[in-house]
């Protein structure tokens, strides 16, 4: 008897560890399906802030064109794409071009050499910006344009006139022609999480102008977008005959790359602190007559002349290869434009630096303009 206890107990228990065994695997149970997954809404788009738009500095005195940089203003939607943006900016290209009748973008030259011959004037900026094109629209106008700059920069007025040397702007400071920065600090000008929102001023052609701001206000908005393509914009140049900033402003020293040759596509470079006299040693240009500046027609983005580096900047007329790795010197110095911009331009219309053909050498700069022919 003594024996039939414990047997039994173990019985119940092998029992009992059985049922557990089946619990656990729920091997008989009769499947529950799971509950659904909780609806999750996906969250709102980040807000975006716009930036300022593109607009005349005198909007009174050609309020047709004011209108049309209205409706040709880019969005700034929440959450928009790249392909979204695109669009947007391809949209508006083509409204601009559209009411300005600019099916092909040269018309502007052409059309620009038409009225100052039959006003029987001169190619010259300061004589073609007092004109008005037949609907009273005048032809110079002041563009002002949103753009990044590093934490550092700070404004700095041109001056304008019809001169043979670019000192001369600089002494008499003929009349102000507009709005550029001065960033001296190569690690402030690389350090796009600490640049700011500001306003260039330039003057330019009022059948460019619309086409001009939407270059401009895309590459802006990129920077909204997408903080890592953030481009300082420190000087766009557009209609003029010589411009300089001052020459009294006193001396100034700012940083660049130098390379070992002038003509190779070598990145490795040496930063050199350069001091000049003054902000006119960096800041001049005199275009020759045949130039599309003279008559409003071009631009000129992140233009300087920084004597003293070799093939710093494409600022004197670039013979090396290393200007055609955009993005390669843009990330070493974060003034020369990307590839994207390049791109952008040519949406617009514009010929780019790739386009132009020399005998012999290929050659650089920031220059985007209608071509000639
Ligand atoms: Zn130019």
């Amino acid at each position: 008897m003594k024996c039939i206890v414990p047997s039994c107990l173990a019985i119940r228990l092998v029992c009992i560890l059985f049922g557990l065994l089946f619990l656990t695997v729920g091997g008989c149970r009769p499947k529950v399906p799971p509950p659904p997954p909780p609806v999750v809404e996906a969250p709102p788009p980040a807000p975006v802030t716009p930036g300022p738009a593109p607009h005349l500095a005198q909007p009174s005195a050609a309020p047709k064109l004011a209108a049309l940089l209205k409706e040709v203003a880019l969005r700034y939607d929440p959450g928009m794409t790249q392909e979204d943006r695109d669009r947007d900016f391809s949209e508006k290209i083509a409204h601009a071009r559209q009411v300005l009748r600019l099916e092909r973008i040269k018309a502007m030259r052409e059309r620009s050499l038409d009225l100052i011959n039959s006003n029987g004037g001169v190619i010259s900026w300061e004589y073609f910006r007092r004109q008005k094109w037949p609907d009273g629209t005048p032809v110079g106008v002041t563009l002002n344009v949103p753009v990044w700059v590093p934490s550092r920069a700070r404004p700095v007025p041109t001056y304008a006139a019809l001169a043979e040397k670019w000192e001369e702007v600089a002494a008499a400071k003929p009349r102000p022609a507009g709005l550029v920065y001065f960033a001296g600090d190569l690690q402030d000008i690389n350090d796009k999480s600490r640049y700011r929102t500001a306003m260039l001023a330039f003057e330019i052609n009022s059948l460019h102008a619309p086409l001009a701001a939407l270059l401009l206000e895309y590459i802006y908005r990129e920077g909204v977008y997408e903080p890592a393509k953030r481009v300082p914009i420190l000087v766009v140049r557009g209609g003029e005959d010589t411009y300089a900033a001052a020459a009294d402003s006193g001396p100034v020293s700012v940083e660049g790359l130098s390379f070992a040759d002038e003509i190779g596509g070598d990145l490795n470079a040496t930063k050199v602190r350069l001091t000049y006299p003054s902000l006119a040693d960096i800041h001049h240009g005199r275009h020759v007559k045949a130039s599309n500046h003279r008559l409003g027609c071009a631009l000129d983005i992140n233009d300087f002349n920084f004597k003293g580096l070799v093939d710093g900047m494409p600022n004197q007329v670039s013979a090396s290869l290393r200007h055609y790795n955009r993005d390669g010197m843009h990330q070493l110095d974060a003034r020369n434009l990307p590839d994207w911009v390049f791109a952008a331009a040519k949406k617009v219309g514009y010929r780019i630096p790739q386009e132009w053909t020399y005998i012999g050498a290929s050659k650089d700069w920031p220059h985007f303009d209608c071509g000639t022919k």
